[in-house]
Formats: structure tokens, sequence, C-alpha cells
């Protein structure tokens, strides 16, 4: 059974002790200044990822996900709080860190080559040619595009082109990968694919992600565990472990009676979320 959430639970995610955390968020405030007057987008977000965690955020739309990662990211200063990786402060973007966005076809340069793509990052930050060279193949062949260094972006699929995304963020090594809804432009079945891809690289390269998706399946499907944005100025409403076997399978795991129990709890809190509720109602009003 899942427990109910009580109206005045503590609306904060997991936190761990410091020697099993890699990424931390500290009472992360966002307020956009606008001419219009202030928009507090996100109010306090507080959570601690693991290593090697596949973790995934889901929310209403305008929630402030996109936000949040940008703060993460360090593309976005944050109004108050902090975000703390390997016990630094991120105030710029980090060298272990990549992020993978919605729009593919906008993040890739079409006047480049697959290859060229997955390499320009690794010149940026001056690693040695041989080297690069090593590391997009192996970045290539990890997402199944071994096949095609030397073609030009448009003329690869949608999903093609994503997985070259995947491949330069990758490449780069990092201990931590934010996906911000990153296969919403893809037909179903590329997906599915690309889902699998996301758990096997996460598992191989030990590496550390933070997934958004608007998909409730796709979030309990992906996840190790699942935190519950609510509808903006946003804290967490609800951080959730997915008790599901590691070893995922789009049938067999869709199939489970506890993949259903699960993905109910994820819709209904979603649903509140876009009602309204929130879990410090209590302590505000
Ligand atoms: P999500 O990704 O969950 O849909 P966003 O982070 O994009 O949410 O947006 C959260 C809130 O912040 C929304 O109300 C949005 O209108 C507002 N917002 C996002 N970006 C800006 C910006 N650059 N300036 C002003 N308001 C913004
Ligand atoms: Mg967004």
């Amino acid at each position: 059974m899942l427990p109910d959430t009580p109206l005045n639970s503590v609306s904060h995610g997991r936190t761990l002790a410091p020697e099993d955390t890699l990424l931390s968020v500290r009472g992360l405030q966002k307020i956009y200044e606008t001419d219009g007057g202030p928009i507090e987008a996100v109010r306090d977000l507080t959570f601690d990822l693991g290593k090697n965690e596949l973790t995934c955020l889901v929310g209403p739309s305008g929630s402030g996900k996109t936000t949040l990662l940008k703060c993460i990211a360090g593309l976005l200063a944050p109004t108050s709080g902090e975000v703390v990786l390997d016990g630094k402060t991120v105030t710029a973007p980090p060298k272990k860190m990549a992020v993978v966005f919605q729009e593919y076809g906008r993040s890739l340069f079409p006047w480049l080559r697959v290859g060229e793509n997955v390499e320009l990052p690794l010149k940026n930050a001056g690693i040695p040619k041989p080297q690069r060279t090593k590391l997009v193949a192996e970045a290539l062949d990890n997402v199944g595009l071994s096949h095609v260094p030397r073609s030009y972006p448009w003329q690869l699929s949608g999903g093609m082109q994503q997985r070259v995304a995947i491949a330069r963020a990758i490449a780069y090594q990092p201990e931590v990968l934010l996906m911000d809804e990153p296969f919403a432009a893809v037909d179903a079945q590329t997906r599915a694919d690309l889902e699998d891809l996301v758990r096997q690289v996460r598992r191989e390269l030990g590496i550390s992600v933070l997934f958004v998706t608007h998909d409730i399946d796709e979030s309990v499907y992906l996840g190790n565990r699942v935190i519950m944005l609510s509808s903006s100025p946003t804290i967490v409403q609800e951080d959730l472990v997915v008790d599901l076997p590691d070893e995922r399978d789009q049938l067999e795991t869709r199939a489970l009676p506890r993949f259903t129990e699960l993905r109910h709890h994820v819709y209904e809190q979603i649903q509140l979320a876009k009602k309204g509720f929130r879990p410090d109602a209590a302590v505000t009003t």
C-alpha cells in the first residue's frame, strides 16, 4: 500500500548523507523580475541526487521544471537557496554536467556532421584530438549511431537526431545528466527505444540522471524515484521511491500490478497539483 500524503507533510524531497550525495538542491527559490511585476516560479525546493540514480521530475505545465533545471545547470541564478555539486555551490555551468533539451532540432549545428557535433564540446573543453576521437566513437556506439558519423543532422530522423544530442552529452562524460522533456517530440516506438537507451547509459556509465517529463508512465518506467512538483510557486509535492525491479522491460514492467499502482498514485498527485493542492497549504493559509 502507498501511504496517503498527509495534508501538512513537510514539502521537501529526500535528502541524503553527505557521502552519498552528488548534487543538492537547497531551499531553491526563483523569482523572475518582469515588466509586469515579479513572478515566483519556484518557491522552495530541497532534494538530493545520489550517485548513479535516475530521478524523474514531473509536475503540471508551468510548475517550474525548466526553471529548476536551468538553475541546477548554472544557466540561471536562483533568487535564494543554492545548488551544490560535489560540495561546491554552482554559480556557472559546471564541467561535470550536461544538458539535453527537448528541441534537439535546434540544439544540433546543421552545418556540422554528426561526429563533429558530438566532438564540439570536447574541443571547447580543450581535450586533445586522439582522446576526442575515442570519446566520440564510444558515445556514438553507445547510442547505436556508429554508422552515421559523417551524416548531417538534417539527414537523420527526429529520433536519431535526439540520439546525437544524447551522444554529445555522454561523450562529455558528465557526472550528472539533465534532460528536459527530451522525448516529447518523437514517435512512441522511438520513445520506448530512447527510454531504454537512457537507462542503459545510466547503468553502464554510472552517471546520475535527472529526467523531466510530463508523461506519468514514462516517469515510473524510467525512474528509481519520481519527484512530483506542486503547481507554481513550486514546492515538492511528493518524493516517491519507484520500487520496481531494476531490470525494466517495456512490456513486462508496464504489465506489473505495481507499475499500475505507482502510475495511479503519480497521476492522482499530479491531478491534485493541477487543482492547486499544496502540501504546504496548512502552513501558508
Ligand atoms: P515548466 O517547465 O514546468 O512548464 P517553466 O519553468 O517553464 O515551467 O515556467 C515556470 C513559470 O515561470 C511559469 O509561470 C512561466 O510563465 C514562468 N517563466 C518561465 N520563464 C520565464 C522568464 N524568462 N521570465 C518570466 N517568467 C518566466
Ligand atoms: Mg518546461
